[in-house]
């Protein structure tokens, strides 16, 4: 009997995938990528496909960014503590594995949720939501919290029995660790550095482009990911790169939307310019790049592209007093 895993990568979906495998080997995961990941799409493919594999479970990826985009800016359901849609995001993932699970002809979905584990989205009256907003009612099982809720139909129908379930809640993840042990999962992947929309400096920048920029899409979200960001005007920002690493992803990132600031003859990284500059962000935007520079240079040259064109600008750098100004 076919059915459908929702598998995070974490240790409560592995754990979720390993107790219905068992009995039904022909399940498979999906995993549902979004640009609120922190590591990109093949980093995390590369990180929890080790897991599938050791269960000898087909992993499916889909990416959801531009939908969860869209439920960041006006979530039915509401933020959480930070800028997270959980519940809207969470019915989503739930009806895009319904329909998958009915095009291959699944019989039900199974997620690694534990009641009261997250206090937004899973609680009971949140599962019950969830169930009735996709349809799915009695068809999504939740193995490590199940002896908790209400009886699904898999259980009803004999397809699992709920002796093999467990009664897993809370916060506490001393259970599910002494599940692995018992299963023989090692390494078990720590607790997710998670979504960033649970991050309150990514939210933070975050909020800028919703106050700012209302319209944006995921490429303005992915550069978010990246670097120090300054507000210069209603239409102007600066992102400046922490370190090498960073400083290659904002390069990767140049078009002729953009414009580079880019230090000349002192030592100091590639800034980049997002939005529409005249004459006085250019001006601000080099003296927050010219603080990123060698230290011992009192005046500091930067050039500027723009589309084709490049300036030399020579200025003095903003204060570390003044620069708070402009951070986002
Ligand atoms: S933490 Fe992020 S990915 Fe997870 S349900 Fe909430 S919004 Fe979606």
């Amino acid at each position: 009997m076919k059915t459908v895993i929702l598998f995070s990568g974490g240790l409560d979906s592995i754990l979720a995938a390993r107790i219905v495998s068992v009995c039904h080997p022909e399940a498979e995961a999906l995993y549902f990528y979004n640009v609120f990941i922190p590591s990109s799409c093949r980093e995390v493919i590369k990180e929890i496909s080790l897991y599938t594999e050791k269960l000898n479970i087909p992993l499916k990826v889909f990416d959801i960014s531009g939908e969860v985009v869209d439920l960041v800016k006006v979530p039915k359901y509401g933020h959480g503590v930070n800028l997270n849609p959980c519940i809207d995001c969470k019915i989503l993932m739930f009806k895009k594995a319904g329909e998958y699970m009915e095009n291959i002809k699944a019989k039900f979905i199974v997620s690694g949720d534990v009641l009261g584990e997250r206090p937004m989205s899973q609680r009971k009256d949140i599962f019950n939501l969830i169930e009735k907003e996709t349809g799915l009612t009695g068809l999504i099982l939740r193995p490590l919290s199940a002896k908790l809720l209400k009886v699904t139909i898999p259980e009803e129908k004999g397809w699992i029995k709920r002796e093999n379930l467990y009664a897993i809640s809370g916060r506490s993840r001393k259970e599910q660790i002494g599940l692995a042990k018992e299963f023989g999962i090692d390494p078990y992947p720590a607790p997710a550095g998670g979504c960033l929309l649970t991050d309150p400096g990514f939210c933070r920048r975050l909020k800028d482009l919703l106050d700012f920029q209302p319209d944006f899409d995921k490429e303005e979200v992915s550069l978010l990911k990246i670097g120090r960001h300054f507000r210069i005007s209603s239409l102007a920002k600066l992102i400046v790169p922490r370190n090498e690493k960073e400083e290659k992803e904002l390069m990767a990132k140049r078009s002729t939307n953009f414009l580079e600031f880019i230090p000349s003859g002192i030592k100091g990284r590639f800034s980049l310019g997002v939005g529409n500059f005249g004459e006085e962000e250019i001006k601000t935007a080099v003296e927050i790049a010219a603080f990123y520079t060698q230290k011992d240079v009192e005046e500091k040259t930067i050039k500027v592209v723009r589309a084709r064109e490049e300036k030399i600008i020579v200025a003095k750098p903003l204060s570390g007093e003044e620069l708070k100004r402009y951070r986002i």
